[in-house]
């Protein structure tokens, strides 16, 4: 056959061999969604702006010196949205991801944005009944409702709470309902201020979580320095060593059974935001799948 060599549309541009469905341990599942979006939409483009990226990313692991890539990775295709409503689109999302966790498999998100993580946390919530949550995010997301849906990216985490214990880092906006809601419930945000030049607050961080954590990361917990891409940007986040930091230390204290990489905004004239998004995806799948084989 002669004219370009083809390469696979999927997550890394992994050859067959390693992105086929039944060989694979873990599952990309990308959901462009942006309905409920408050100020700049474009999460809808997130999902094919990191795979575009993770087709650029070297597959070695510079770090822990070892390719995670051959033990398959999957991806799926786009998950379509539900416009009905919001509640619908969650309800979708939950299904899809329950289809994926009862064949055993691990899954990992693409957003899409943040109120899609309810139906992710429900539906590993059924497989892992004493789940917590660990959210990296610039915002409580506590509101009980906003824009007239309790559905909302706004209000995606006082829903999660419902059902799971929760834990918040890079926290450094939120409304005086947020507020209320944080001191009448005990929550303890780690907030962004308080963590800023400490070394030890991952050990704190992990303490509060148990056995089995869904990772949920909202991109505008990091610094809009380096992560300028998302809808709403609030100045003084997370850097990207603090977060690996934060997440291999996870890896090897608890187990990681999920993770989902919400709110990429893609613009056209920089892309470094989205191999910054890819390669979070790939640094979690790496950490998570070496600390599975060490058990
Ligand atoms: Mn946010
Ligand atoms: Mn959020």
């Amino acid at each position: 056959m002669s004219g370009p060599e083809y390469v696979p549309y999927n997550f890394g541009a992994l050859p067959e061999e390693h992105s086929q469905f039944e060989k694979g341990r873990l599952v990309i599942l990308p959901v462009p969604y942006d309905a409920t979006a408050s100020y700049r939409t474009g999460a809808k483009d997130g999902p094919q702006a990191i795979i575009n990226a993770s087709r650029n990313l070297e597959t070695f692991d510079e770090e822990l010196l070892c390719d995670v890539s051959t033990r398959g990775i999957h991806t799926l295709p786009e998950l379509m949205p539900e416009h009905g409503s919001p509640e619908q689109m969650i309800k979708r999302v939950e299904e899809a991801a329950g289809e994926i966790l009862k064949r055993g498999k691990m899954l990992a998100t693409l957003g899409g944005e943040h109120s899609i993580t309810l139906g992710l946390v429900r539906a590993h919530k059924e497989f892992f009944p004493q789940l917590s949550v660990l959210q990296i995010d610039a915002h409580l997301d506590l509101r009980h409702s906003y824009a007239g849906t309790i559905y909302s990216h706004a209000s995606v985490m006082r829903r999660v709470y419902e059902l799971s214990g929760i834990t918040q880092v890079g926290i450094r906006s939120f409304s005086e309902e947020e507020h209320s809601f944080v001191v009448e419930k005990g929550l303890k945000p780690f907030y962004q201020r308080n963590i800023n030049y400490r070394e030890d607050w991952p050990d704190e961080v992990i303490e509060r979580l148990s056995e089995e954590v869904y990772v949920t990361v909202d991109l505008d917990g990091f610094d809009p320095s380096v992560m300028p891409s998302v809808g709403t940007p609030e100045p003084g986040g997370l850097g990207w060593y603090e977060v690996l930091r934060l997440l291999r230390r996870l890896s090897e204290k608890r187990r990681i059974v999920g993770f989902d990489v919400m709110e990429l905004c893609p613009e056209p004239d920089n892309v470094a935001p989205d191999f910054l998004a890819a390669r979070l995806v790939y640094k979690l799948a790496t950490y998570t799948l070496i600390s599975d084989e060490q058990e």
